[in-house]
Parts: structure tokens; sequence; C-alpha cells
């Protein structure tokens, strides 16, 4: 397995999404987000997911790593069509891109693509090659952090895939909260889900799981900074190992 190089074809995809239906204000988001976090503490996944459908429609995305489709598939029953946002960091394994594809094709989706403003090509000449071996920050920064933040813009709320299970940096995950650093709502339905659950729902209703998450990876990066872990070890132990660094930015 191989990271895709940026020679690929372009995709049927826009870089950055068509600005969505946001009409409401920093202020009404946050009672929302108060009122979601109130009422929705104990709601399985499918009832968070109806709230979200039922108060955000034309104005909800979805981020997906592409390790599973669960949450897009849990959100699109409730809300069909909505945006998937991917960040493209061109780094990602080719089952990732795979994974992208078949849900793009099985979903009642719309993927969208979101890239970094420098190539890996650009990003070598600008910055020296391989800085996610020397500073994963500033890449992580310039490649996922930056383009996720413009990439949010319009839109009133996001669902992640955020579980408390994956390790001490995400215990506390709530199911509803109002997201500080992007000025949204963020709703995280999976909290509560173990990595068992994940795959026993993408089993049952036939969802497409990322081929690495059988072999080794509970959790899916790019692939420089993504290695497998043993059996017993925590679930993102795999990610920028040899790094103090835990998570990429885009959930603090
Ligand atoms: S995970 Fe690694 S390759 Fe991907 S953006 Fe972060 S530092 Fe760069």
């Amino acid at each position: 397995m191989s990271a895709a190089t940026e020679t690929r074809p372009p995709r049927l995809a826009v870089r950055v999404p068509p600005r969505a239906a946001r009409s409401r204000g920093i202020e009404e988001l946050r009672a929302l987000a108060e009122v979601g976090a109130r009422e929705l503490a104990g709601a399985d996944a499918d009832g968070v997911a109806q709230w979200a459908a039922d108060t955000f429609a034309g104005s909800l995305a979805v981020a997906c790593s592409m390790s599973d489709a669960v949450l897009p598939h849990v959100i699109s029953q409730r809300a069909p069509g909505v945006d998937v946002i991917f960040l493209d960091t061109g780094y990602h394994f080719t089952d990732t891109l795979v994974t992208r594809d078949i849900v793009a094709e099985q979903l009642d989706v719309r993927v969208v693509d979101v890239r970094p403003r420098l190539t890996v090509a650009q990003q070598d000449a600008t910055y020296g090659k391989d800085l996610f071996a020397r500073d994963p920050g500033a890449c992580c920064r310039m490649r996922k952090v930056e383009p996720l933040a413009e990439a949010l813009t319009g839109y009133e709320a996001w669902a992640t895939g955020v579980r408390r299970e994956e390790g001490p940096t995400r215990a506390d995950t709530p199911v509803v909260t109002f997201d500080e650093t992007h000025g949204l709502v963020k709703i995280n339905p999976l909290a509560a889900w173990t990595h068992e659950e994940v795959l026993s729902y993408a089993a049952r209703h036939r969802v497409p799981v990322n081929l690495l998450a059988s072999n080794g990876y509970p959790s899916i990066g790019c692939e420089p900074c993504t290695r497998p872990v043993a059996e017993g070890e925590d679930p993102r132990a795999g990610r920028w190992a040899g790094f103090a660094k835990t998570e990429c930015g885009i959930h603090t």
C-alpha cells in the first residue's frame, strides 16, 4: 500500500464547498448547542442524527477520514445528500482513497474533497522535503487544520466521528458542544461507541470500511504518520509515532 501521488487524475469535486445556507449568528448557534447538549446527553446516535438533521437542514457537514463510513451512513439516514468533508491531504493510503470513492458511489451523500493550498510538491519546494518528519505540527496545520477551517465556513454545524474510547485526549468528548475554534455547533453522535460497535454497525448495514481497519490500523491518518498498532495498544498509538503529537489539531 503506498501513498497516492498527486499526479492522479483530478476528482470530480470542489476544492472548497459552496457556502451552505448559514443564516444564524454565533449566539444563536451557541444557544442551540446548549439545548442539544442538555437534551441529547443520553440519546442514541440515531436520535442525535435526527436532531442534527431537523435543526441544521442544509447547513450541516459531516467530517470523515474514510477509516469507515459509519458516521456518514448514520447521518445520511436522517439527512439525505448531506455534505461529507474529506481532507484530501495528498498523503493518504491508497485504501483510504478507494474507501472515499466507494462512499461517494454507494451512500446518499455528497463527498467534498478539501485540499490544501499547496500540493505536496509545492510544499516540498517551499519548506523542504518531508516536512511531516521534521515538523508534523506545521504540516498538519497547512494540510488539515487550515483547509478544514476554510471549508467549514458557511455551515452551522458539523458532525464528527470522535469517540471517547479513542484515547485520553478524547475521553471527555461531549455529544453536542459549541466549537469555539470554528464558530459552529459540533456534534459527536458516536462519542460513546466502541471500536467493536462501529465495526458491528458497519457489518449490519453493509457500510464501507477501509481495508486497513482490519489489518492493524484502528486509527487511520496520512500514510507517513500512521503505523499499525499491536494488540492492547492505545488505538491512536500508531499516529505520529516518535513524536509527542497525538492530535492533528482539528479537534481542539
Ligand atoms: S498527518 Fe502527517 S502527512 Fe498528514 S498532514 Fe499531518 S503531518 Fe502531514
